[in-house]
């Protein structure tokens, strides 16, 4: 049985996603080129009028849940062919979305595509959008058997190949009708809006769990993901900065630095984050005939970008090859 809420979002530690219309907004009408290549497969199949082939292609979508099934089903096509012709779109409508790249990344957990396309057809949108690296698998319609969603071979399928525990997943999809399987085995749901009919069949129930305008912006706020934080790319951790400075001017031969800044937390000179407060021990031939506070001297001299800026605090060890450190 479904909850009324599903998961909270940081529990989820697989993410499910649909391809059309949801991996991309519906706006772009890239789905206006599969549709009239579906028409054009079905009067050239039937030898019947463009007209024609689109009554029969919206007359099978309503009796067999899909146009393909029905013509498996009515026409005994090969779906392999019917696919590849469908799929032969051109991507350029598809916009970039750096929100939804970036939201991708930073998300915990698994994400993998549940499609009743192809393959290619995932592939090649996956490596359009530039968010291919995120995903760790495509359940397309031929792991489905052919059978489309909502029924239930495809979602069984994403389970067994994926070892996924239905209860830590979390479904996304234009189509309102695809998440009440997705909602009956246990799974979280969001629904990406989508005004027409045929995607917002069904949107109304208690197994939509969430709804979503932007996938991107609904992804970034997902608690544990990491924030866009500038600091977060900062080029390298103040320690690794004092660990290649020294080790350029002194040649250690040992050399220990401890970030201490935990010690120092409420202090003068702490924030955020640390990386304020070190202890420093090292062992320099540098150092040989040299009083301890010219060694100190030299330790700040190397470091005097980083305790004019970041270092509030260094507590210095200095020794000779050979000198204890009492
Ligand atoms: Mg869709």
């Amino acid at each position: 049985m479904s909850t009324p809420r599903g998961r909270p979002l940081v529990e989820i530690e697989t993410w499910i996603f649909d391809l059309d219309n949801t991996l991309y907004p519906a706006s772009c009408r890239l789905f206006d080129q599969i549709h009239a290549r579906m028409t054009d497969f079905i009067a050239e199949l039937l030898d019947i009028t463009p007209e024609a082939a689109l009554t029969v292609q919206k007359t099978y979508f309503r009796e067999h849940g899909t146009t393909m099934r029905g013509l498996m089903t009515v026409n005994r096509i090969n779906p392999e062919d019917f696919l590849a012709y469908v799929h032969e779109v051109d991507l350029a409508c598809v916009p970039p979305d750096p929100v939804l790249v970036n939201a991708l990344m930073k998300l915990p957990g698994r994400k993998i595509v549940h499609t009743n396309g192809s393959q290619r057809h995932a592939e090649r949108l996956l490596d359009h959008l530039g968010i291919a690296a995120s995903f760790c698998g495509v359940i397309d319609i031929a792991a489905a058997g052919y059978d489309p969603k909502p029924a239930l071979a495809g979602y069984h399928e994403l389970l067994r190949r994926h070892e996924v525990s239905p209860g830590s997943a979390l479904m996304v999809e234009d189509m309102a009708r695809n998440l009440v399987p997705a909602a009956t085995l246990g799974m979280t749901t969001a629904w990406v809006r989508n005004p027409a009919d045929w995607a917002a069949d069904g949107s109304n129930g208690d197994h939509i769990h969430h709804i979503v305008d932007n996938l991107g912006a609904f992804l970034a706020a997902v608690p544990g993901a990491e924030p866009c934080d500038p600091i977060q790319s900062r080029s390298m951790p103040v320690a690794d900065t004092i660990r290649s400075k020294l080790t350029e001017r002194f040649a250690p031969t040992g050399l220990e630095i401890e970030d201490q800044s935990h010690l120092h937390v409420g202090h003068e000179g702490a924030r955020p984050g640390g990386e304020t407060h070190f202890a420093v021990a090292i062992t320099s031939a540098a150092f040989i005939g040299k009083s301890r506070v010219a060694r100190q001297r030299l330790v700040y001299e190397t470091l005097g970008d980083e305790l004019a800026t970041s270092v509030h605090a260094l507590s210095l060890t200095t020794l000779a090859p050979g000198e204890g450190s009492a």
